[in-house]
C-alpha cells in the first residue's frame, strides 16, 4: 500500500488539566455565538430570515446553538447548474494545484480547531475528546487525499506494451459529484468525502445531515477561505427530500453516500429510475459488528477494549462493537468484570472532561434505542441498567446498557447507540461464531481477542470483513493508514482513507497515437 509522506493533524493531550484550560480560552465566544447556517451557493451564504428554523443541543433541547436555513429546490438547481459549469475547469488545474488548496484548508481547520470543537460538542453532543478526534481525522483526510491527488492526477502515464504506438492512461474527476454525509462525524466524514470529491476533479454538491449543518457551514467556509472556488463546492442544507431531488438529477454523475442501508437503496433505486448515465454510487452504511475473545485471551484487555468500541461516542459509530461474543469458560469472570466497567461510566454534559457517554444525536434516536432496551429485557438478561442522572433530562440521553442474549439472530437492525450485547460460545464453536457474523450479511468491523496466531489467521481467513482488529479495540480507524470501510451490507467500498479511494471519484481516459 503507497502512503504518502505528510503531516500528521496536531494534538492536545486533553488529559491534563491546563491543557483544556487552554482550549477553552481558545475556545473563546465559540461557545456563547450563536450561530446561522444556510446553503453556500456560488460561494454566497444565505442564511437568516423567516424561513431558518432552530438548531439545538443534544445534551440539553433548551439550549439553542443557532439556526439553519435550508436549501429550496430553485436553489438546489441553480446550484447544480452553477457546479456544473465550473467543474471542467477545476479538473484542468490538476492534482498539485487542488492539492495545494486542500493543504491550506486543513492549516485553517488546524487554526479553528478550538471554534470547530466547540461547536461539535454543542450540534452533536460529542465529548471533548471525540470532538477532537473528528477534528484530527478532517485534517489528515484533506492532507493524504492532497497527497494522492498529487501522485494520481499529476497528468498523462505512459503505458508501456508492444503495439508500437504511444499510449497514455489519465484520471478525470467525472463532473458534479453529490456528498451526502452523516451527524456522527459531522465534521471528519463530510471533509473526507468532500475533500476526495475535489481532490479528484469534481465540483461538489455538499448536503450535510439535517441535525449538523452549523459544523459543515463552518468547514465549506474554510475550504473557500483556502482556496476551492465558490461554484467548485456548494453547501446544500436539507431533509432527505433535498438529497432525493439531487440523485435525481441528470447533471449530478457521482454520488458518494455515509448513512442507513434504507437510504442507501433509495438511492440506487433512484439512480436506476432517472435512466441516465450509469454513475458512481460510493455508499458506506452498518454494521452489526462483533468482538470475539477466546479463553486465550487477557479478561482486562478484553473488557477495555470491548467498552471503548461499544461505549465511546456513545455508541454512535459505524464501527461500534454491539455484540461480544465469549468463549464459556471465561465468560462468567470475564461478563462480571464487564459489568463492572460499565457501571462506572459517567453520562453527562459532554463539555465535562469526566463525562464517558454523552448525550444520542435525537428524539427519533433516543426512542429507537429506549424501544430496543425494552425489547431485549424480553429477549435477552439485562445485565446492566444505570439510572439517569437529573442533569441529563433536557437532553436525548440513552443511559449504557449491557444485554445477555442467545445468539446474534435476535438483532435484526444496527443499534446505533450505547448497548452491547453479549452470547456465550462454547469451545470449538468459533467457525459457527464466524458463520452467523457472515450471514448476518454485514461486514464492517470485527474485533478478536486471542494469543493464539492460528486462530487470528482462521478469522481473517473466513470473516467477510472489512476491517479486523485484533487485541485492541475496534474503532477509530487512521486515515492513510487503517483504510476504513466495509463489505456486503456495510457498503460498496472503496475505503475511506485509502491509496484507491480517489479512483471510485474519477473517470480514467486512454489515449493511444500512432507514432
Ligand atoms: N471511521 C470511524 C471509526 O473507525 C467510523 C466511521 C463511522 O462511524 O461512520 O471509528
Amino acid at each position: 500500500i503507497y502512503m504518502p509522506e505528510r503531516k500528521a493533524a496536531a494534538g492536545m493531550a486533553l488529559t491534563e488539566p491546563t491543557v483544556r484550560q487552554a482550549l477553552f480560552t481558545q475556545m473563546g465566544n465559540a461557545l456563547d455565538d450563536v450561530y446561522a447556517a444556510g446553503p453556500i451557493i456560488g460561494g454566497k451564504a444565505i442564511t437568516g430570515g423567516d424561513m431558518a428554523s432552530l438548531v439545538t443541543c443534544p445534551h440539553d433541547r433548551r439550549e439553542r446553538l443557532g439556526t439553519v436555513r435550508v436549501t429550496t429546490l430553485d436553489q438546489a438547481d441553480q446550484a447544480i447548474a452553477r457546479a456544473t459549469g465550473a467543474s471542467q475547469a477545476w479538473n484542468r488545474i490538476g492534482g498539485e494545484k487542488r492539492a495545494e488548496v486542500l493543504c491550506a484548508a486543513a492549516d485553517l481547520f488546524e487554526r479553528d480547531h478550538a471554534r470547530l470543537m466547540a461547536v461539535i460538542v454543542r450540534e452533536a453532543g460529542k465529548t471533548l475528546e471525540d470532538a477532537q478526534g473528528d477534528v484530527r481525522e478532517a485534517v489528515d483526510y484533506l492532507r493524504y487525499y492532497a497527497a494522492q491527488a498529487r501522485r494520481l492526477f499529476a497528468g498523462p502515464v505512459t503505458q508501456p506494451g508492444p503495439t508500437g504506438e504511444r499510449n497514455t492512461l489519465s484520471l478525470n474527476g467525472r463532473g458534479v459529484f453529490a456528498c451526502i454525509s452523516p451527524w456522527n462525524f459531522p465534521l471528519a466524514i463530510f471533509t473526507g468525502q468532500v475533500a476526495a470529491a475535489l481532490a479528484a476533479g469534481n465540483a461538489v454538491l455538499a448536503k450535510p445531515a439535517e441535525q449538523t449543518p452549523i459544523t459543515a457551514f463552518l468547514a465549506t467556509q474554510l475550504l473557500h477561505e483556502a482556496g476551492v472556488p465558490g461554484d467548485v463546492l456548494q453547501l446544500l442544507p436539507g431533509s432527505g427530500r433535498l438529497g432525493e431531488a439531487l440523485v435525481k438529477d441528470k447533471r449530478v454523475k457521482g454520488i458518494a453516500f455515509t448513512g442507513s442501508n434504507e437510504t442507501a437503496w433509495s438511492i440506487q433505486r433512484a439512480l436506476a429510475d432517472r435512466r441516465g448515465a450509469i454513475v458512481p454510487f460510493i455508499a458506506e452504511t452498518g454494521g452489526i459488528n462483533a468482538m470475539i475473545a477466546d479463553s486465550s485471551a487477557l479478561p482486562e484487555q478484553v473488557v477495555r477494549d470491548a467498552v471503548r468500541s461499544a461505549f465511546n461516542s456513545a455508541g454512535q459509530r459505524c464501527s461500534a462493537a454491539r455484540v461480544l461474543f465469549v468463549q464459556d469458560e471465561v465468560a462468567d469472570e470475564t461478563i462480571e468484570m464487564l459489568v463492572g466497567a460499565v457501571e462506572t461510566l459517567a453520562i453527562g454534559d459532554p463539555f465535562d472532561y469526566a463525562t464517558d457517554i454523552g448525550p444520542v444525536i435525537d428524539d427519533s434516536a433516543q426512542d429507537f434505542l429506549d424501544g430496543h432496551k425494552v425489547r431485549m429485557q424480553r429477549q435477552g438478561t439485562q445485565l446492566v441498567d444505570l439510572p439517569l442522572p437529573d442533569a441529563c433530562r433536557a437532553g436525548n440521553y440513552v443511559t449504557p446498557a449491557v444485554f445477555e442474549i442467545e445468539s446474534l439472530d435476535v438483532l435484526d437492525a444496527e443499534v446505533f447507540g450505547p448497548i452491547l450485547h453479549v452470547v456465550r460460545y462454547q469451545r470449538g464453536a468459533l467457525p459457527k461464531v464466524i458463520d452467523a457474523i457472515n450471514a448476518s450479511g454485514y461486514g464492517l468491523t470485527l474485533g478478536l481477542h486471542s494469543r493464539l496466531e492460528t486462530v487470528a489467521d482462521y478469522v481473517a481467513d473466513h470473516a467477510r470483513i472489512g476491517n479486523l482488529y485484533v487485541n485492541r479495540n475496534q474503532i477509530g480507524a487512521m486515515v492513510g493508514t487503517q483504510p476504513f470501510g466495509g463489505e456486503g451490507l456495510s457498503g460498496t467500498g472503496p475505503k475511506a482513507g485509502g491509496p484507491h479511494t480517489l479512483l471510485a471519484y474519477a473517470t480514467e481516459r486512454v489515449r493511444s497515437t500512432d507514432l
